[in-house]
């Protein structure tokens, strides 16, 4: 029925929403672009978990999201490819990957985190394999 459609609809439209106040503290963990390590107003925030891979109860929780700037967050949403290649750095996730046990890297410092979900991190060992 269509009601129940459009609950669902506002379901997903609220968990994709990350209010100024959620970004400033993703800001605040994060500094900067992750790929590009560039810090000013292009900056967004990027669920890395995709729509469909399941869990949606978590893609704004803090662990599933890392700060991107436009340019390179439009990349990863536009191409397959640069989606994938994203996957090897944790800016994107693969199915069953979850947000909190898989590392970021952040390119512009050179290391990996662990996020958690009150918008702390850890730095943890590299991930090898390169
Ligand atoms: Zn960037």
């Amino acid at each position: 029925m269509p009601k129940s459609v459009f609950a669902t609809l506002a379901q997903r439209m609220m968990v994709l929403i990350v209010t100024k106040k959620e970004f400033a503290k993703y800001l605040a963990r994060d500094g900067h672009c992750y790929h590009c390590g560039i810090a000013d107003e292009t900056l967004v925030p990027q669920h890395r978990r995709n729509r469909g891979m399941g869990g949606s109860q978590s893609r704004s929780e803090p662990s599933n999201v890392v700060v991107v700037c436009s340019m390179v967050n439009g990349l990863f949403e536009a191409s397959e490819t640069a989606s994938r290649a994203a996957q090897k750095y944790g800016w994107k996730l693969r199915a069953g990957q979850e947000p909190e046990s898989t590392p970021v890297f952040d390119a512009w410092d050179g290391k990996w985190y662990l996020f958690d979900n009150k918008f702390g991190k850890r730095e943890v060992p590299p991930v090898g394999g390169n």
